[in-house]
């Protein structure tokens, strides 16, 4: 059986969250479409001891203030799932959840919404997809020949499983940070290697300037001045507490990266070597998209060519909470909401014709 509404959202994440919300304020009829069975997105999945880069209050959807966790500055996962599940049922979203959308189709006037639990037809879409299912690791030499363990930030939990043994932990972004901070302060032999040496941001600085710096900069753009350079500006990693820590104590110093794998472990291009247990790749993601394949949309870098969040060569598809390429900071809980307005207000519109 087929069904039908005026949008349908793939994804219940904090993007689709956001994109109900703004829906729901202009009337607009809609579904959003879930795969898993509870709410919270990509942060159910997280490690334990995972912190976000901003306090509560900078890390809110349009609408409802994140309350602060209490003896937190910075909150927890666990408190961003629990803000989200709040936030769902606050605004009586209509999340349908355990329903995997296989393929987004052409179908005259409509799109064609395929699902694991039939089909739904609606004038526009919203891929809310994320990226969390997507894992990237970048296709080092002697990638195959490694026989130790590997995985991904997607699967790492906690340092215990780790105790004793000898860790690689790959990139030196926050979450290759956070997770070898993690891993130091348990006292795993780590080695932490990064393309380049880390770049922290200054102690008393934290995600609050990366939203500011990333709305800097897409509006210098779009008023035609000089590219301010965004977030790349201002460095890569915020010193939480724990990273603080850790490289305070000396337990962070990182490593040139390695030039190949070898059966046991590691090797730099200078010919040193190192055996290790494991190594995490904390290299980044790729956006979710799947299933909008059958548009053939796909442009460069995996991604879909927008306007803002519509696509570009399909008006009815809006995307929202990849990168940067969907609105500035829109793979944030903050930064999602200004990107949702803006999808929901052209949906109302494009509705209208
Ligand atoms: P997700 O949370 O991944 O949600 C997407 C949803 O869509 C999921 O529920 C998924 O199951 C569903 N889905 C996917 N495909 C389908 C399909 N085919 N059919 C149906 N459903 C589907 N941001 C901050 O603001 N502050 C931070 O401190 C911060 N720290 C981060 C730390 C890490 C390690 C990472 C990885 C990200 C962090 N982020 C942070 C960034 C960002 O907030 C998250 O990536 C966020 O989860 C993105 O939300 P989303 O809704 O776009 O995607």
């Amino acid at each position: 059986m087929t069904q039908r509404t005026d949008v349908v959202v793939i994804g219940g994440g904090q993007s689709g969250l956001a994109a109900g919300y703004h829906l729901r304020r202009l009337g607009i009829e809609h579904v959003i479409l879930d795969a898993q069975a509870a709410s919270g997105g990509a942060w159910q999945h997280t490690w334990d001891s995972l912190r976000l880069f901003s306090p509560a209050e900078y890390s809110s959807l349009p609408g409802r203030l994140m309350p602060v966790q209490p003896g937190r500055t910075y909150p927890d996962a666990r408190h961003v799932e629990d803000y989200l599940a709040d936030y769902e049922k606050r605004y009586d979203l209509p999340v349908r959840r355990g329903v995997r959308v296989s393929a987004v189709r052409r179908d005259g006037a409509f799109l064609r919404v395929a699902t694991d639990g039939g089909d739904w037809q609606a004038r526009a879409v919203v891929g809310a997809t994320g990226t969390w299912t997507r894992p990237f690791v970048p296709a080092v030499p002697g990638r195959r020949e490694y026989t130790g363990r590997r995985l991904h930030t997607v699967q790492y939990q906690d340092p215990a499983e780790f105790a004793g043994q000898r860790v690689v932990v790959v990139g030196g972004g926050n979450s290759g940070a956070q997770i070898a901070a993690d891993l130091a302060h348990a006292g795993t032999d780590l080695t932490w290697v990064a393309q380049r040496p880390p770049r922290y941001l200054a102690d008393d600085i934290d995600g609050r300037a990366l939203f500011d710096a990333a709305t800097a900069r897409r509006r210098a753009l779009d008023e035609g001045r000089t590219d301010t350079g965004g977030v790349a500006s201002l460095g890569d990693i915020v010193a939480v507490p724990s990273v603080r820590a850790a490289r305070d104590a000396g337990l962070l110093a990182a490593e040139p990266m390695f030039a190949r794998l070898t059966t046991t472990g590691v090797r730099w291009a200078d010919g040193s070597a190192a055996e290790v247990d494991a190594v995490i790749w904390c290299t980044g993601f790729r956006p979710a998209l799947a299933p909008f394949a059958g548009l053939r949309l796909r442009g460069s870098r995996g991604r879909i060519a927008t306007a803002g969040t519509r696509a570009v060569d399909e008006p009815r598809l809006h995307l929202l909470g990849y990168g940067d390429w969907t609105g500035p900071a829109s793979a944030t809980l903050i930064g999602v909401g200004r990107p949702a307005r803006e999808a929901a207000r052209e949906i109302a519109e494009l509705l209208r014709t």
